[in-house]
């Protein structure tokens, strides 16, 4: 499938709007998507059937030119298919037409994205974790979701209500009034309508293309480190040397002890059996739900606290500085997982991300393995050890003593400095992407670590220098560019 490019001036973003069906159009929306949920494992079988057939002839002995054809998993053939057999398959002929064609569509997509995946992973041609073969979608695990591409899918003009193929008005549990008049001024075009149940409730995702003028920050010219933690969330230090700090608000911890509560409860009750086939009792499922809610509320308090810290940061600082933290190795670490996952390191830097190419600024990722805390950031020596419970940091060649994540901070907002020198801001929206890096270290940064290692230079920061030249030369050759296209 092509990327879809919005027209200059337009971006592609997401309304997101929680709804508030009645008990029919509930039934609908897990109708839809549970057939999206069918469709998918339906191509699923289709396609992987061919492979299993042509395995199996090949163990006969068949020659290679009579073996049977492979089926191609891209979803037009695959929709053309399932077009086919939708009447006359027992699993689809009864019901099929219950639903908008959208909903068969959105599982064939998805079967196609997931096909993809695997071969390309097989290749080697996708970074990141391998990919295996597609699965069946479970009826008890998937979640439920189904994206809708055409049809009648629209704002009502009341704003309170939204339209969606087969399903007709659903309430929007609060008014939809913005998105409703840019597409009324005709800012904005909605591209297509997912819906998707998610903590007890059911939301629908507009995509839409809309314009959107660059916003100016209140301070371009500054830079910011930001040094992640458990203990404070954020410390932040700036190129004019101001340091604030950001206190963790630990919603898990704060709702641990009626968690505890409620799911000593739920596991009174009589829960369901897989293996003896027992249904949960009503009691069961109360407690169940009663357990759920708080989950859900931890989920959405901790969701708004980094909506609103990211956003903040991005609409002061021109130049955002974070750290290439490798999150999921931190959440193998049973000790602190619990903490980092709660702190939302991973969402934090994502945030900040996208925000920052919204207002042209710049996000800089600084090198995994560049040495943040233990670097002194009045000298520029590096500790060669600075371990977890240490939380000054004092420098042996100048003296200097300040707070870890402090230190750290400046240090990360110093490497900013380096990277601003001389241009301010400027509008390079592409810079952010060019610098950070994938997810998962990549060879070069870890044969850095161990030429550090190997020539024992790590006293006096022996690569720091040439460090940060890479990232400086890159950036301007970058800005350079930007600027000769402007
Ligand atoms: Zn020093």
């Amino acid at each position: 499938m092509k990327r879809f490019q919005p027209q200059p001036g337009f971006v592609v973003q997401a309304y997101r709007f929680a709804l508030d069906p009645n008990a029919t159009q509930e039934r609908a929306l897990r109708s839809h998507c549970g057939a999206a949920r069918a469709a998918y494992n339906w191509a699923v079988a289709w396609v992987t059937a061919s492979w299993w057939q042509r395995k199996a002839e090949e163990s006969y002995g068949v020659p290679e030119g009579q073996l049977t054809e492979w089926r191609s998993w891209s979803a037009y053939s695959m929709r053309k298919e399932f077009n086919r057999v939708k009447r006359t398959d027992p699993q689809f002929a009864d019901w099929w037409d219950e639903n908008s064609k959208e909903a068969y569509s959105s599982g064939l997509a998805n079967a196609e994205a997931a096909f993809k995946s695997y071969s390309k992973s097989k290749r080697g041609e996708r970074k990141g974790k391998r990919v295996g073969v597609p699965r069946f979608k479970s009826k008890r695990k998937a979640r439920l979701s189904c994206r809708f591409t055409t049809g009648g899918f629209r704002i009502e003009h009341d704003g309170r209500h939204v339209v969606l193929p087969k399903m007709g008005r659903i309430r929007v549990h609060e008014r939809a009034n913005g998105l409703r008049d840019r597409i009324a001024a005709g800012t904005a075009r909605i591209l297509s309508a997912t819906v998707r149940h998610e903590r007890g409730r059911w939301l629908v995702s507009f995509q839409v293309e809309v314009k959107r003028p660059i916003t100016r920050v209140a301070r371009p010219d500054v830079a910011v480190g930001i040094d992640l933690g458990v203990k404070t969330l954020a410390v932040m230090a700036d190129s004019t040397g101001e340091i604030r700090t950001v206190p963790n608000p630990k919603h898990y911890d704060e709702g641990a002890n009626l968690l505890r509560l409620l799911s000593r409860r739920v596991s009174r009750r009589q829960g369901p059996d897989r293996r003896t086939g027992r249904k949960p009792s009503r009691r069961w499922e109360k407690a169940n739900a009663e357990r759920n809610r708080v989950h859900h509320r931890v989920a959405n308090l901790r969701s708004d606290a980094l909506h609103k810290l990211t956003t903040s940061v991005r609409a002061e600082y021109g130049t955002v500085v974070v750290e290439d933290l490798n999150v999921a190795g931190l959440l193998r670490n049973r000790r602190v997982a619990r903490a980092i996952a709660d702190a939302g390191f991973g969402e934090i830097r994502r945030q900040l991300t996208y925000k920052g190419q919204r207002n042209a600024c710049r996000t800089v990722v600084a090198n995994r393995w560049y040495p943040s805390s233990k670097t002194c950031s009045a000298c520029g020596a590096v500790k060669a050890k600075l371990p977890l419970h240490v939380r000054a940091f004092t420098c042996d060649a100048c003296g200097l003593v300040l707070d870890r994540d402090d230190n750290a901070a400046r240090n990360l907002a110093a490497l900013a400095a380096d990277c601003t020198a001389g241009t301010g801001v400027a509008g390079d929206q592409d810079a952010a992407s060019a610098v950070s890096k994938p997810r998962g270290a990549d060879q070069k940064t870890r044969a850095t670590t161990r030429s550090r290692k190997a020539t024992g230079g790590r006293a006096g920061g022996a690569t720091l220098p040439h460090q940060r030249q890479q990232e400086t030369r890159d950036r301007r050759q970058d800005t350079e560019a930007q600027l000769a296209l402007w």
